[in-house]
């Protein structure tokens, strides 16, 4: 076997994945693209604003394209350091700011940085599927503590899953798969579990910040936890996902910072990175207030909960991201998806996501594709109850 038994045995474990999307390729040659409703990927489809791909179009030309330091162009850094103060509310330099290659290899760069072999990071579960693979890479164990029934942290559990091997916890808000955002208080919450325990570090994985409805605030980590770290992207809030740009945002209260911002850099280079793409830094430092409508998936959004609504399915209303994780009738994610792909609808099970029961609908699609999908939603949902 030329691969090695890791590897297989991540092959296993994503082969759901691998089917949905098979699924997929499979209904849209048989039927056509139109006939099949694809709410399987968090891939955004709204195109990036005007002004970033003219930033695309004018440093095209101007920039050089060589190497650089691996944290990035110096200007890109105070450009991104000064935004980011206003964002997050704290004093942040040059210094406190990694680029990195979206925030996937953000995350690989941190977990890379900080962790020993058999440490613990705790991820609160459902979670980003990638965080399992990102913590194995780097030796680590991901220890999982299931959230309430609102998707919101529990942090009696956090305290109860702490041991002396625990490095860091991940948190994400607006979350993939829930689209649920965590108000001042839950952050506060979480701030007082680890009260007495300042050595873990807080990774704030945040690329929906952005994408919120109705007003909701994302409060900053930054601000309220003193080690904490921010990474995060321009994947979805201005559509930049195939260009893998993002950065690193090193709080004020973390200890030895300049330690490990040394170890981000180092990181960044010997996992092959080597520097965040230079163009890409450069439109996302020149569009740091740009975004795309978020009207539009607020809309979305709206429209797939009242679908939902009518089907007679449960969910946590979300107030941010694009996803909605939705009750399986009967508690049975994979016969709830399975169901589903007989009337051309993709999703994905919970299962993914370290929480069975339920299945994520993304809504990175048109809404005339959730409006033509209702009939098959309600079909099904009023099946599998019978
Ligand atoms: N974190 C979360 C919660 C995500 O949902 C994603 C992508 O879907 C990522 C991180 C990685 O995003 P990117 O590497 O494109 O910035």
């Amino acid at each position: 076997m030329i691969i090695s038994e890791q590897m297989q045995g991540y092959a296993e474990k994503s082969s759901w994945i691998r089917k949905m999307f098979e699924e997929g390729a499979r209904l849209k040659a048989l039927y056509g693209q139109e006939q099949v409703y694809d709410f399987s990927l968090g891939n955004p489809d709204i195109p990036p604003p005007h002004r970033v791909i003219e930033a695309i179009e004018d440093y095209a030309a101007e920039i050089s394209h060589g190497y650089m330091a691996n944290a990035g162009y110096a200007e890109t850094r105070e450009q991104v350091a000064s935004h980011g103060s206003v964002i997050y509310d704290v004093r942040l330099d040059a210094g406190d700011i990694v680029m990195s290659c979206g925030a996937g290899g953000g995350l690989n760069v941190v977990l890379k940085s900080i962790l020993n072999p058999g440490d613990e990071v705790i991820t609160l579960a459902p979670y980003f599927v990638e965080y399992g693979f990102y913590i194995q890479n780097h030796g680590g164990r991901l220890v999982s503590v299931p959230c309430n029934k609102e998707f919101l942290p529990d942090t009696r559990a956090i305290k109860e899953a702490i041991t002396e091997k625990t490095r860091a916890i991940i948190i994400n808000s607006p979350n993939n798969p829930t689209g649920r955002v965590y108000s001042r208080e839950t952050i506060e919450g979480i701030r007082d579990a680890l009260m007495d325990k300042p050595d873990i570090l807080v990774i704030s994985d945040e690329p929906y910040r952005r994408l919120v409805y109705d007003g909701v605030e994302v409060p900053s980590i930054l601000k309220a936890i003193p080690n904490s770290l921010v990474v995060t992207s321009a994947s979805k809030d201005i559509s930049l996902a195939g260009e893998r740009i993002g950065y690193i945002a090193l709080g004020p209260g973390i200890a030895d910072k300049d330690a490990l911002c040394n170890a981000l850099i180092l990181s960044t280079r010997i996992l092959g990175f080597v520097n965040a793409p230079a163009l890409m830094q450069k439109v996302l430092a020149a569009c740091m207030d740009c975004s795309i409508d978020i009207a539009i998936y607020r809309r979305r959004r709206n429209i797939l909960m009242q679908v939902l609504d009518e089907a007679g399915l449960d969910y946590a209303p979300p107030e941010g991201a694009f996803y909605i994780f939705v009750h399986a009738p009967l508690g049975d994610d994979l016969a709830f998806s399975n169901a589903l792909v007989h009337e051309n609808i993709l999703v994905v099970p919970g299962t993914g996501f370290g929480y069975k029961g339920y299945v994520r609908f993304a809504y990175c699609l048109d809404e005339r594709y959730i409006q033509a999908a209702a009939d098959g939603i309600k079909r099904i949902a009023q099946r599998l109850k019978d």
